[in-house]
């Protein structure tokens, strides 16, 4: 039998997608530590996989693909971990890390409020145009012409998904002075009594001046943002989705936002992101038509999935996912292990 105890001896580490934001925090966290850590800026994929030869555990972000090939591959090379340094494990083959025996940790929470607060900086940004207010004061125009805005208050808010964030941003959007209608499998007695009303989809949709996605990425949720859903809005609608990308159909909000019945659009993840976030990509051409229309809205607002990227959220994720690989490791258990959902 496996011995999985590695108190004895160094834990090795391969650390896949690595930007210097990540090497700064880990290093400092790992001088308590003390774990032999490959950086990798490479994505995690099966192509990269072999790169893991030798580590305990890897450690993986939003959008590397750990599917079940990759993690043959990892199964091959001894790696018994797979520690996510994100909440989101949508992209992770859950079920076969389970029939290989490679535990799967992830960072439930590191700061539900810097997403949250993105949210809602998206949304104050988008509405007030402050993107547009900026470039051009510095350009000298003064005139105020095409930057019209709304007032927030007394809106309509919808929340699909009170969870952690959704949560959060019930509460900020109710010190808007804004009506909030939620959306989710669990409703939440707290936001009840704050005076958030659940209702269902159809009635979240023909009645929210704002939309906001803060449910996982599963089968049920892609593509939620669809034709129909779209149809059912209100004309000049505002969606705003820093959840996952594929919440969305591109597709269908690209022609929402042709018509008019979409009025604004905040992204701060996108369906094929994989392919274009966390790179400085600002030398080459880019190859997605899709995103490159998207880009041509004047009332479409993308930010490269940076809502949870603060001093606070990455000290957080760097200290739980230290402790999630040393406590699965030495114990095969962690309080933040993924499991399969039981069918
Ligand atoms: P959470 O698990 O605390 O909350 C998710 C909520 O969604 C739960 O209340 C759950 O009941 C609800 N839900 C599940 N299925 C649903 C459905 N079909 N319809 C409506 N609601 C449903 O998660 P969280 O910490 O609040 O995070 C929410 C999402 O935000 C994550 O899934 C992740 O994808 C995303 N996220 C994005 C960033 C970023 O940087 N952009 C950072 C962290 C998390």
């Amino acid at each position: 039998m496996t011995n999985l105890n590695t108190s004895s001896r160094t834990i090795k580490l391969a650390v896949f997608s690595s930007k210097n934001w990540v090497t700064t925090s880990f290093d400092t966290v790992n001088s308590t530590y003390n774990f032999e850590i490959a950086y990798f800026e490479a994505r995690f994929d099966h192509k990269t996989a072999l790169l893991a030869a030798g580590a305990d555990a890897i450690c993986v972000f939003v959008n590397d693909k750990v599917d079940a090939p990759a993690l043959e591959i990892l199964k091959e090379q001894g790696v018994k971990l797979v520690a996510l340094r994100c909440a989101g494990f949508n992209n992770v083959d859950i079920e076969k890390a389970k029939t290989l025996g490679i535990g799967v940790v992830r960072v439930p929470a590191y700061s539900p409020y810097a997403v949250a607060e993105h949210t809602l900086g998206m949304i104050l940004a988008l509405n007030r145009k402050l993107h547009k207010a900026y470039t051009r004061v510095r350009d000298g125009n003064f005139a105020l012409d095409g930057l019209l805005g709304f007032d927030i208050h007394n809106k309509t808010i919808g929340v699909i998904g009170t969870g952690k964030i959704g949560q959060i941003f019930c509460k900020l959007m109710h010190g808007f002075g804004t009506r909030i209608l939620a959306f989710d499998k669990f409703p939440n007695q707290a936001m009840q009594d704050m005076g958030v009303e659940y209702v269902d989809l159809q009635t979240l949709y023909q009645q929210c001046d704002i939309i906001s996605l803060h449910c996982p990425l599963t089968y049920e949720t892609y593509h939620m943002i669809n034709d129909y859903a779209i149809a059912s809005m209100k004309p000049g609608v505002m969606i705003v989705n820093t959840s996952r990308g594929p919440l969305i159909d591109t597709n269908a909000v690209i022609e929402g936002l042709k018509k008019g019945k979409v009025g604004y659009l905040a992204l701060d993840v996108y369906e094929e992101e994989e392919a274009l976030f966390f790179e400085d990509l600002s030398e080459k051409v880019i190859q997605d038509d899709q995103f490159v229309r998207l880009e041509t809205f004047p009332n479409v607002l993308i930010t490269a999935h940076q809502a949870f990227f603060t001093k606070e959220a990455i000290q957080n994720i760097s200290d739980t996912t230290f402790k999630n690989i040393k406590d699965y490791l030495e114990t095969k258990g962690s309080e933040n292990q993924v499991l399969p959902i039981e069918k």
